[in-house]
């Protein structure tokens, strides 16, 4: 069967800035391939909420940072929608330990780079390759990939250097592939988050609390999932037609200098 929608597949699209971009693009009528890893009653939750609004959805588990799991996932998007218009790579993981620069181990190096690069990049390969064939077999109109990073691309946190470094590299993911699938129209962009109310900054809290009344960003609010949300669906409307490799901060103008 292929969908008569287009499809997207979101990865760690069963909660956080995921669901907020699965259920914008529910909205922009994809059918959403809805990843997780471990939490199934999130993504049902998800799935739930954009069949409510009118959508269409699936969910799938699989561990973006493990190789049979990456083709297990785009196997089952193929065998069960039919095609694939767009890949976000949200997935993402904090460091399991917050550790200084000069006391982290390789351990908790490895598992954020295989979770936060490896496991984006080799995805976006294969999507790549499957899109080129779909767009020469006229299965899709459109191809696109949009990989979420963070202000810790450029913003430097020496207790989770990793993290810092691992979204450093897909920024540079970002415009490798946006020069090398510019000649197959498929265009690449990165959205860049800044602070976000999700699980992954719950620990954090209170110290963010602070940071953001004291004036951390120019607009003094968290960022919500829907915030990114937002900008995906932008992207994937085909919004910035003549531009590739973009950054898009969604970050309430953190990326400012300003005094
Ligand atoms: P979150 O609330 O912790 O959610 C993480 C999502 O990723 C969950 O859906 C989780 O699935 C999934 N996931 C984690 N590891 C996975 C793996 N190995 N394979 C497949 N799925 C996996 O995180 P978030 O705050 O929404 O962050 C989403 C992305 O935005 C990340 O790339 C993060 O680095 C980035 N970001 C976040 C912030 C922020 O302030 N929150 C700011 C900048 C950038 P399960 O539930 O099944 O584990």
């Amino acid at each position: 069967m292929v969908s008569k929608q287009p499809v997207a597949l979101v990865t760690g699209g069963s909660r956080g800035i995921g669901r907020g971009i699965a259920l914008a693009l529910g909205q922009e009528g994809y059918t959403v391939l809805i990843n997780y890893n471990s939490n199934v009653g999130s993504a049902v939750q998800t799935k739930h909420m954009i069949e409510q609004m009118g959508g269409q959805a699936e969910t799938c588990q699989a561990d973006i940072a493990a190789g049979p799991d990456r083709e297990l996932l785009l196997d089952y998007c193929m065998e069960n929608l039919g095609r694939l218009d767009l890949l976000v790579n949200n997935a993402g993981i904090a460091p399991p330990k917050r550790m200084d620069l000069l006391e982290t181990d390789e351990k908790n190096y490895d598992k954020v780079m295989t979770t936060n690069l490896k496991g984006p990049f080799f995805l976006a390969q294969r999507a790549a390759n499957l899109m080129i064939q779909e767009l020469q077999n006229k299965i899709i109109p459109s191809g696109c990939i949009i990989n979420v990073s963070s202000i810790s691309a450029y913003a430097v946190s020496v207790n989770r250097g990793e993290y810092c470094m691992s979204k450093a590299g897909v920024s540079m993911m970002t415009s490798l592939l946006a020069v090398r699938l510019a000649e197959h129209g498929i265009p690449v962009y990165e959205v860049r988050p800044g602070v976000v109310d999700t699980d992954m900054t719950a620990a954090v809290k209170e110290k963010y609390d602070k940071l953001i009344r004291e004036g951390f960003s120019p607009i003094r609010r968290w960022g919500k999932p829907a915030d990114v949300g937002k900008a995906v669906a932008m992207l994937a409307r085909g919004d910035l037609p003549f531009s590739t490799g973009e950054v898009i901060n969604v970050d309430g103008g953190f990326h400012i200098r300003y005094f």
